[in-house]
């Protein structure tokens, strides 16, 4: 916030404003001091002088008034130069009264019209009567300022001849000290206004630094590290701006390891496969990862500020307050009618060491799959041990039988055993179907590739089928492609798929039936299929024929020694050579198996 402070408060202004009062108040004192010390000085000075002066002339009048006292003429002009003598100073004048009043004489040549005049003033009067009387007064008109004395003229017995009347004007010394204080009103009004000049000048040197850092301050706030401020001194205010500029300095390093972790930690939430949520410590959700968004469909606009128990929909069996000691994962189901879908939630809490707690950690991680394979491998044990369980009663049953004395009976006893071998060999044929498909699930499984003519393989594949379903009576067709296609594949695991295919194609096939195999191009996949008018599928199982033991019709499909789990490895082996496989059928019509596999019109390296 950038905000401009008014002249009246700033500390340019208050340094001004406490200068100037010093400077009046050192003023005012010194003045007020010095002005009335001047004055009294300047009157005490011109008192002493007229007294001096009186006193001068009080010696001296009592001879000339008592020596020549008939002729008034001769005494006035006597009077008259003495006092010219004797009182010649500026701005005074000095009377000489006799003891009637009358004036005798006068210092003051232009007043010598006043000389047989009467003096009424009552200090006059006083003074006759022997007292010497001083004080100060005002004319009315002009406001002229005097000090007026009446000192009587004694002789020795002390007989008042008359008296000495002095009226002096006290204005110059007044004007004097009213243009020493003028001169000194001027030199303080010029010292403040030097004063307020120099104040300003030598705040500047302290504010402009101030200036300079605050508006380095702002910039910072604003996330500008880039400058520094200059430092002016090597004072205080030089010290603080180097230990701003150490200041901006750190802040920017803090700022950027800050930005770095925060890049790092968002890049770290972004990229993590697991979801993750951080609520505050009201379990309200400030936090959530890509991958937590995705896991619940949410976006973060959504949920932000929601309740965790909300946005996991646990509010009826968790408050937020459980969940920050719940230990335990939970597993969060949200299948629905689409599919199964299960996310397993871990909660962490935030807590500095043993302070309060900050908020939650949720790690969310979708076990919909690990759900299934876990489901998948129970119903695998479940299905190999009931597979097992099956031929072994029966061999148990059956050896039990020839034990209990059937071995004796030659046309049962061949019989039993047959069944307890056929039993047997039933069973290596899944052990050996089971470790066919736990190779194929390995890793590590290998396949070793040859590029083959595909028409040739089938033919060679079906001639070795061809007593086999002569014996049943069946007729093997064959529809196969002439032209050349190379399919890079592992014979054996080839030759399996196919035996699967046709061998049930001649398990589930009556006597006297067609089986068809025909091969054709389609794109850049070679297609097989073989097709029987055997018993077919019912519509709800051909999807389910290609799973692991699945069989349609359990008691029968063991009659004719299935597995269940032959078109499982087909399928397998064929998605593993890039192809696909599938199946239609009509139930009670015949089945067709059609497989792909990917081929070039040449041998690898023949081109
Ligand atoms: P099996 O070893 O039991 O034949 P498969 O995986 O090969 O196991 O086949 C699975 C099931 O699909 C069989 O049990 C059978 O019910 C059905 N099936 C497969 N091929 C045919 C076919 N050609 N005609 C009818 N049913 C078939």
């Amino acid at each position: 916030m950038d905000r401009k402070i008014g002249f009246f408060k700033s500390i340019q202004f208050k340094l001004i404003i406490a200068y100037v009062l010093l400077i009046l108040v050192a003023v005012q004192v010194i003045g007020v001091y010095f002005t009335r010390q001047l004055e009294q000085d300047l009157l005490t000075n011109h008192f002493e002088l007229l007294d001096e002066r009186s006193n001068l002339l009080q010696s001296q009048l009592p001879d000339v008034m008592g020596a020549s006292p008939d002729d008034r003429d001769e005494l006035t002009a006597e009077i008259n130069s003495l006092l010219q003598d004797f009182f010649r100073i500026d701005n005074a004048t000095a009377q000489v009264i006799d003891k009637n009043e009358v004036i005798l004489g006068t210092s003051n040549i232009g007043d010598r019209n006043q000389i047989g005049m009467r003096n009424n003033e009552i200090r006059v009067k006083r003074a006759l009567l022997g007292s010497t009387e001083e004080g100060e007064v005002q004319n009315p008109q002009n406001k002229e300022r005097f000090r007026v004395m009446a000192v009587p003229i004694t002789e020795n017995d002390g007989t008042v001849l008359g008296v000495i009347y002095i009226q002096a004007s006290l204005e110059e010394i007044y004007d004097q000290i009213q243009e020493i204080n003028s001169i000194l009103f001027k030199g303080t009004s010029i010292a403040l206004v030097i004063s307020a000049i120099l104040v300003i000048l030598l705040a500047r040197t302290i504010i402009v630094p101030i200036l300079e850092m605050r508006k380095q301050a702002l910039r910072m706030s604003h996330g500008d590290f880039s400058r520094q401020v200059k430092v002016y001194s090597t004072d205080e205010i030089g010290q603080l701006a180097t230990s701003f500029n150490q200041l901006t300095m750190k802040l920017h390093d803090a700022t950027l390891t800050r930005d770095r972790e925060q890049k790092r930690l968002s890049s770290v939430l972004s990229n993590m496969t697991d979801g993750v949520i951080a609520t505050d410590q009201n379990g309200r959700v400030i936090l959530l990862n890509k991958r937590a968004e995705e896991l619940l469909g949410v976006s973060s606009k959504q949920v932000m500020r929601q309740p965790l128990t909300d946005v996991l929909h646990v509010t009826e069996t968790f408050g937020v307050y459980d969940l920050y000691d719940h230990s335990e994962s939970v597993l969060l189901d949200f299948s629905n009618e689409d599919g199964q879908y299960l996310l397993e939630a871990n909660f962490s809490v935030i807590q500095e060491d043993e302070g309060p707690i900050n908020g939650l950690i949720t790690v969310l991680h979708d076990v919909t799959e690990k759900e299934k394979i876990e489901q998948e491998r129970r119903e695998f044990v479940a299905n190999v041990s009931h597979e097992l369980r099956t031929p072994l009663t029966t061999m148990k049953s059956y050896l039990e039988a020839l034990e209990d004395g059937v071995m004796q009976d030659v046309d049962m006893g061949p019989r039993f055993l047959k069944v307890t071998q056929n039993e047997t060999e039933r069973m290596i044929r899944l052990v050996n179907d089971l470790l066919q498909l736990s190779k194929i699930d390995s890793d590590d499984y290998q396949f070793v590739l040859q590029w083959i003519d595909f028409g040739q393989f089938l033919h060679e594949v079906l001639d070795r089928f061809e007593i086999i379903a002569q014996e049943k009576n069946i007729n093997l067709h064959r529809h196969i492609s002439k032209k050349p296609s190379y399919v890079e594949m592992d014979q054996d695991k080839l030759i399996q798929v196919l035996d699967n295919i046709i061998s049930n194609a001649l398990k589930y096939s009556a006597e006297g039936a067609n089986i068809t195999t025909t091969l054709l191009h389609q794109g850049n996949h070679v297609r097989v299929s073989i097709a029987d008018q055997g018993m077919g599928i019912p519509r709800e199982s051909q999807l389910r024929i290609f799973d692991r033991f699945y069989r349609v019709d359990r008691a029968r499909a063991r009659s004719v020694g299935g597995t269940g789990l032959g078109l499982a490895i087909a399928k397998e082996l064929v998605q593993a050579h890039g192809g696909d496989i599938w199946v239609h059928s009509e139930y009670g019509e015949g089945t067709t198996i059609y497989f792909t596999l990917p081929y070039s019109a040449f041998k690898e390296g023949d081109v």
